[in-house]
């Protein structure tokens, strides 16, 4: 019986033990065990997929990582410890010495840091095109030695969208691999693989696990190259744990309603706040105010979690707001069934210049959202009297 993606998302789960177990277990351990000498070597050649040790595979994380699979459609994937272990694992895995990365100056702050200080290292060069970067834009950033297109959309703190079609086209024309971290629209609200994307990596840390409770990280794609990830990871280890795998695991099982929930509260929100006099300007994926918001009703297929708007007041505005705010809290996750207020200009990114805070999208008086799954008119209440007092 062929099972949507959601029903797997449910349903994949461990082979059953003996004890008959309902649930998944935890399988804490380090390493596995033979029959006899024959089926030890056997597993060795990888003449079978018998678990070796858990820093190659264990069970639960295979679990995990079937059902993100299945979710984005692809067709391999592995898992890791954290979201920047799966980025970090996806450019030493597949460039080397002498090649070229294109991305976004928009991307997530470690992201940038990796891209900007570690790549140059190991003499891998980089070149960021702006968000709103036409195919012609694109184009003109390929060089003889590029490999690899690496963009997020949305993208973290300023919300923009990028065409993940377009882009894929130019990677595709080239021969690059098109790599798109897919945290903030999680597989349920944007699916990569269907516009060209050659891998799709997560930071399970946010939505997936949506409770703000373990780490972890996931890509998946296409075969060939999920085999050289693998082979670098369990070399240099980076592995997820089975104990984090079995947490993410059980909260697949509920991101496609935790989702639905988190969009709809978060639209409620956004549609309500639109217009306040406190605010200059709001962003949502799904609300036709969104500059790119005919791109994102072409791949997105809910608007996510995040409501992004600049204060009036600017930087001091800013930190009047987080300390007015009672309910929501103040911490520098997202993606939490409780709702997160973050304010990147005083906090995650006070330590770039105004300059560099602009060209990487961020203002002033940005305030981020992470609208959780409490009632949605508290989330409201609590940002409008707040609000009133910056
Ligand atoms: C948080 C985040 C990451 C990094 O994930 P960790 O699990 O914190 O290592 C990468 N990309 C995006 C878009 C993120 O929000």
């Amino acid at each position: 019986m062929a099972l949507h993606p959601i029903t797997q998302a449910v349903r994949i789960q461990t082979e059953r033990t003996n004890e008959m177990e309902h649930s998944t277990p935890l399988f804490l351990t380090s390493s596995f065990c033979y029959d006899d000498a024959e089926e030890m070597r056997a597993t060795f050649a990888d003449e079978n997929d018998f678990n070796i040790y858990s820093r190659f595979s264990n069970p639960n994380v295979s679990e995990f990582t079937n059902k993100v699979v299945a979710l984005e459609g692809a067709e391999a994937g592995y898992a890791t410890a954290s979201g920047m272990s799966a980025v970090f694992a996806t450019f030493m895995a597949l460039m080397k010495q002498g090649d070229h990365l294109i991305s976004c100056n928009a991307i997530f702050g470690s992201t940038h840091g990796v891209v900007t200080k570690y790549l140059p290292k190991y003499g891998i060069e980089y070149t960021y095109v702006p968000v709103e970067a036409t195919a012609e834009e694109w184009e003109a950033a390929v060089k003889p030695n590029t490999k690899m297109i690496f963009i997020e959309t949305p993208t973290n703190p300023g919300l923009d969208i990028i065409d993940l079609e377009m882009v894929g086209q130019v990677a595709k024309r080239h021969n690059l691999i098109y790599n798109v971290d897919n945290c903030f629209a999680t597989p349920i609200g944007q699916r990569p693989i269907e516009f060209g994307a050659d891998l799709v990596v997560h930071s399970a840390t946010k939505w997936i696990d949506g409770q703000g409770r373990a780490l972890g990280g996931v890509v998946v794609g296409r075969p060939d190259l999920i085999k050289e990830i693998y082979l670098f990871c369990r070399s240099t280890g980076p592995s997820m744990s089975p104990f984090n795998a079995w947490v993410l695991s059980k909260s697949l099982e509920t991101l496609d309603v935790r989702m639905e929930r988190h969009s709809s509260n978060a639209l409620h929100i956004a549609e309500s706040l639109e217009g306040h006099p406190a605010i200059t300007s709001l962003k949502y994926p799904t609300l036709p105010s969104h500059p790119q918001y005919e791109i994102a009703k072409k791949q997105m297929l809910q608007g996510g979690g995040i409501v992004c708007f600049e204060l009036k007041g600017g930087l001091e505005s800013g930190r009047k707001f987080l300390d007015a705010l009672e309910l929501l809290t103040l911490t520098a996750n997202l993606g939490d069934s409780r709702s997160i207020a973050s304010h990147p200009a005083s906090t995650t990114h006070a330590k770039l210049t105004e300059v560099e805070r602009l060209t990487v999208g961020i203002t002033p008086g940005l305030i981020r959202i992470s609208v959780g799954l409490e009632y949605k008119d508290d989330i409201l209440n609590d940002i409008v009297q707040a609000l009133e007092k910056c």
